[in-house]
């Protein structure tokens, strides 16, 4: 606390003063001045011409700590840090010889210290004045500790926030509202001042980006300098995404904008060459890879032609060798051609399999999904395996399927493709006298469907790799028939369907392999299966009596038109037109009216489609059926057949028994026109 005689500065007669007039309980201006000098919010001392004290405000008692007697009358120099005396001294000497008003924020550096010897920041304003003669100097004084220490405070700040900008790898740039550039670090400064001669703080925008233009910074191979300046104001409006420069030294930048909540501008500038060469470096490596599945797919699709074109001569023959009722084959020859057929048809399968696989790889399998009745699947599948498991001796069955799980979303070929490939291996790994049935069960809103066999099941060590392709587990050198395709076949169509395959399996004791598909909710009633026409156990077209037909055979390839002719040579009802290429042929078809069209897809010349296109736009051919026969079975083909107007679609090596079925069925409907 300060000393008592600090009483209150309204009451006038409170504060002791050596100055004149300026005592206690006079009435003069000076009483006025002396209140007002009270009442200042700085301290005030008055001194005369040799330093004395003669007055002190209260604030000057508080800013120095002592009371207002202990200064009164003493060498102002007492409030000097001691290190500091003598020169203030001198300066005050020289002052009052030429007294003159000095006001605060002089810029000198001035300290004061208070009784404990403390020193601290002064800002100090002098005005000289006479009071009775005498010249006086009044010393206005405002401790600034507080405004130097934020001043170095902000200085400390400043620092801080120029060195972060200095240390981002990128450039970095403040513009103000007015566009007017206020912070850069030294990265920016490098690209885009780099031969303006002076500071770049407080240029425009404008200015600066004409100027580096100007010195050559940017690569302008495919733009002009101008574009480029119009480009990059234009997005300095209105900055959003990124622009993209080059350097004249070969560096990518990319420059990112952003707007402050001031008005103002972020620039920021990151040199992107490495991720520009990477990315070129991926976007090549892509092409290579889409080049080379594109030419892989290509390869696969024609030697499916080529390898399927002389297996259908082998089959085909091989089929009308076990048939031929004019000179029968003798038991030896019959199981001779039973080999060839065999292994025709395991190479047909391969072939198959890795078509298969090799289109869903590149993705080209289109899949719908659709409500599919299970319980008619499963028949079918189980209808075309019962020769097989009656051959190996295992008794094949349908567990009953409870309604609400009996329709599930999927691709019907290709659900039926699975259970398929799940039956026939459940028969082939099965035990002979043993069992294998199919069975449905539900979770929530999945139905799994399941193939369980008492077979040999898989040996435990095997089973991690058995739905990788050309893994048989084991089988590689037994006698039953694989390609190891199979399983992955199935685990990829499954997945294409949103669906999931697995299997248990024990050696010695069996196995089971399911597929776990979403059920269809809306499918609540079950929709009977559809009724099958009777099968077609000898052709109409065997006799001599009866109406006539003609068909018209396109084919270019001479081993495919005598397997049709040795085919057909038994129908004697039937007469067999060929043509070995599209143009002949519907100029044959356009002549002859036949019944039937069969046509091959790849030609020379014309194809099969543009054919079959050609005679649907000729009123005369327009009505007759034609039957698309390919060897291409790839996607795409297979996709632009069901588009295509054929009547059907069969594919290479010819199966007799479809063909006849087809024929058969056509020329019913010829006989019966109202069918
Ligand atoms: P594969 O053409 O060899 O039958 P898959 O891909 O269908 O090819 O099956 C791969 C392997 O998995 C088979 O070679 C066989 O070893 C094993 N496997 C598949 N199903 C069964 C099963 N039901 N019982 C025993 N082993 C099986």
């Amino acid at each position: 606390m300060l000393d008592t005689t600090a009483a209150d500065p309204s009451s006038d007669a409170a504060r002791p003063a050596l100055l004149p007039g300026l005592d206690g309980g006079s009435h003069s201006s000076a009483t006025l001045y002396r209140r007002l000098l009270e009442t200042s919010p700085d301290a005030v001392l008055v001194v005369d011409g040799t330093g004395r004290i003669l007055f002190a405000n209260q604030q000057a008692e508080e800013l120095f700590a002592y009371s207002v007697d202990e200064l009164l009358g003493q060498s102002v120099e007492m409030l000097v840090p001691q290190r500091l005396r003598a020169g203030h001294a001198i300066h005050r000497a020289q002052y009052a010889t030429a007294p003159h008003p000095r006001s605060m924020g002089s810029g000198l550096a001035l300290f004061g210290q208070r009784r404990n010897g403390a020193e601290f920041p002064v800002e100090i304003s002098l005005s000289p004045m006479t009071i009775e003669g005498q010249t006086l100097f009044s010393a206005n004084i405002r401790d600034i500790t507080e405004r130097r220490r934020n001043e170095s405070d902000l200085r400390r700040l400043q620092a801080q926030l120029l060195s972060a900008v200095e240390s981002i790898q990128g450039a970095f740039a403040l513009f103000d509202a007015a566009d007017r550039l206020v912070v850069c670090n030294s990265a920016y400064r490098q690209i885009i001042a780099r031969l303006l001669p002076d500071e770049v703080v407080g240029r425009g925008f404008g200015e600066l980006i004409d100027a580096s233009i100007a010195s050559g910074t940017f690569d302008l191979n495919d733009t002009t300098p101008a574009d480029l300046a119009r480009r990059w104001s234009e997005y300095h409006a209105n900055p959003s995404g990124s622009l993209e420069a080059k350097m004249s030294s070969g560096e990518h930048l990319r420059i990112i904008e952003r707007r402050t909540a001031d008005g103002g501008v972020v620039a920021t500038m990151w040199d992107m060459t490495d991720e520009v060469g990477r990315e070129d470096e991926l976007r090549n490596a892509h092409a290579l890879a889409e080049a080379a599945s594109a030419a892989k797919t290509e390869f696969l699709a024609s030697m499916s032609h080529e390898l399927r074109t002389p297996l259908n001569a082998i089959l085909g023959f091989a089929q009308l060798l076990q048939r031929d009722k004019k000179t029968p084959l003798t038991t030896r020859q019959q199981e001779r051609v039973d080999h060839v057929l065999r292994g025709g048809e395991h190479l047909l399968r391969l072939i198959d399999d890795v078509l298969d696989l090799a289109r869903i790889e590149a993705g080209r399998v289109l899949i719908s999904l659709e409500p599919v009745n299970l319980g008619d699947v499963l028949t079918e599948v189980k209808d075309t395996l019962d020769p097989m498991a009656t051959r190996t001796n295992v008794a094949l069955e349908i567990d009953s399927i409870e309604p609400p799980a009996r329709q599930v979303l999927a691709d019907r070929t290709r659900l039926s493709q699975i259970l398929m490939n799940f039956g026939s291996n459940a028969i082939k790994y099965g035990r002979s006298g043993g069992k294998a049935r199919f069975c449905v069960e539900r979770h929530e809103g999945i139905a799994r469907i399941s193939v369980i066999d008492d077979g040999m099941g898989i040996a435990l060590e095997k089973q991690a790799v058995i739905f990788q392709p050309f893994q048989r587990a084991g089988q590689e050198a037994g006698p039953i028939e694989g390609t190891g395709i199979g399983l992955v076949i199935t685990k990829r169509l499954a997945e294409l369907m949103h669906g999931s395959v697995g299997f248990e399996s024990a050696e010695g004791r069996g196995s089971c392999f399911w597929i776990e598909l979403p059920i269809h909710r809306l499918s609540q009633v079950d929709t009977e299966a559809p009724m099958l026409n009777e099968s077609l156990n000898e052709s109409t077209l065997c006799g001599r009596e009866g109406p006539r037909y003609c068909i018209v055979y396109i084919e270019d390839n001479p081993s495919n038109i005598a397997f049709m002719q040795d085919l057909l040579a038994d129908f004697e009802r039937v007469e067999l037109l060929t043509a070995p290429n599209a143009e002949i042929g519907i100029e044959l078809v356009r002549a002859r009216r036949p019944d039937i069209v069969i046509m091959d897809i790849n030609l020379p010349g014309m194809s099969g489609f543009e054919a079959t296109r050609k005679l649907a736009a000729w009123p005369e051919t327009r009505g007759v059926p034609v039957i698309a026969l390919s060897a291409a079975a790839m996607g795409r083909d297979a996709s632009r057949l069901a588009g295509a107007g054929f009547y059907r679609y069969l594919t290479k090596p010819v199966k007799v028994d479809e063909l006849t079925r087809v024929l058969d069925e056509l020329l019913a409907q010829a006989e019966n026109p109202t069918h």
